[in-house]
């Protein structure tokens, strides 16, 4: 574990008056569980001036979480902090260009797990190893804390099952567990919580899903699956931009595809999801096309025709798989 990074970021979050919190765009389960525990954290410090805001808001699936409620959503966050705590963001761009930090803040703090993450705060405590970035959230609490209350278990609990999808992606590892056991011990019960993220979809979800699954097709040798959602499937079935999460997983199920697609129609082009099961690099495919993730889940975003879209994507791909 980084122990020395981990003692500067307490140090600086101690000396610190008022703090500013973000994630990325689109934020998932991992993004509100590090804002939220985060916010508690500093709480537990006395520390009650805090702004959390992201461009694209919280999603309803993790509203229920303590202080999730604070999080504001934003294209640009007015005024000046001490310190600004980005967390779980491979790059500025990430966030969505929501303050200044050169001029708004005079210390900033990365705190981030991606492959490609890149150091562009004043202390970065980067770890590719970590399956989540709540698990080095937790590390950052502990070192400070007395206390990992049941609230804070709760948020970043989330941030855990979340993003290893239920322990079970490649990123899952001992750590994971080992963390997962500690916030049990501090209150959380995985059974309710696990019905709360996974029991409760609605009706233009599930409609949407299924929607996006008739619509699968299949390519190079079986080995490539793809879905695209349009506006027109969201239309149709009601669907908002968040129930769109998690489609790519069972894309990604068929058996003997080694590279999943979820193409989404956004603004003028498509935000394209990618997922591998095996040896293939997704996020070197992503990184040629400017975006980024892991090596079996990555995403980027491209303008252009769908046609257009498929063939450059297609192609990488491809590449990759022979
Ligand atoms: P998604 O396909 O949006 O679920 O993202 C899969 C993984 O790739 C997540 O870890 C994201 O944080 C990351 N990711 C998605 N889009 C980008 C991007 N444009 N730049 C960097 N990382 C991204
Ligand atoms: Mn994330």
């Amino acid at each position: 574990m980084p122990a020395t990074v981990i003692k500067d970021i307490v140090k600086a979050i101690n000396a610190g008056r008022s703090f500013f919190l973000t994630s990325h765009i689109n934020p998932d389960g991992d993004s509100i569980s590090c804002e939220t525990a985060m916010a508690l954290f500093l709480e537990q410090l006395g520390k009650r001036q805090y702004v959390i805001a992201n461009r694209d808001g919280c999603p309803d699936l993790y509203r229920f979480l303590p202080r999730a409620g604070k999080i504001i959503k934003t294209e640009h966050v007015q005024g000046t902090f001490d310190v600004a705590l980005i967390l779980d963001a491979s790059d500025i761009q990430r966030t969505g260009d929501i303050i200044d930090l050169r001029t708004q803040v005079k210390k900033v703090i990365v705190i981030d797990h991606h492959l490609s993450a890149v150091p562009f705060g004043h202390l970065n405590y980067l770890d590719q190893k970590s399956a989540s970035c709540a698990e080095q959230i937790y590390n950052v609490i502990k070192a400070r804390s007395k206390k990992i209350t049941k609230d804070m278990a709760l948020c970043l609990y989330t941030g855990l099952v979340t993003e290893t999808n239920k322990f079970q992606e490649a990123n899952t590892n001992p750590a994971a567990f080992r963390t997962a056991a500690l916030l049990v011990e501090a209150g959380v019960d995985p059974n309710e919580l696990g019905r709360q993220l996974y029991e409760e979809n609605d009706l233009p979800q599930l409609r949407l899903l299924g929607a996006s699954l008739s619509g699968i097709t299949v390519s190079h040798k079986g080995q490539i699956a793809t879905t695209i959602v349009t506006r027109q499937l969201m239309r149709q079935t009601g669907a908002g931009i968040e129930d769109t999460e998690g489609i790519i997983r069972y894309v990604r199920s068929l058996k003997g595809v080694k590279v999943a697609i979820v193409l989404r129609e956004q603004n003028n082009g498509f935000k394209v999801s990618l997922r591998s099961k095996g040896d293939i690099d997704v996020n070197a495919v992503a990184v040629r096309f400017g975006g980024g993730g892991h090596k079996r889940a990555a995403g980027f975003f491209l303008e252009g025709s769908l046609a257009r879209i498929k063939k450059k994507v297609f192609s990488q791909i491809n590449k990759q798989l022979d």
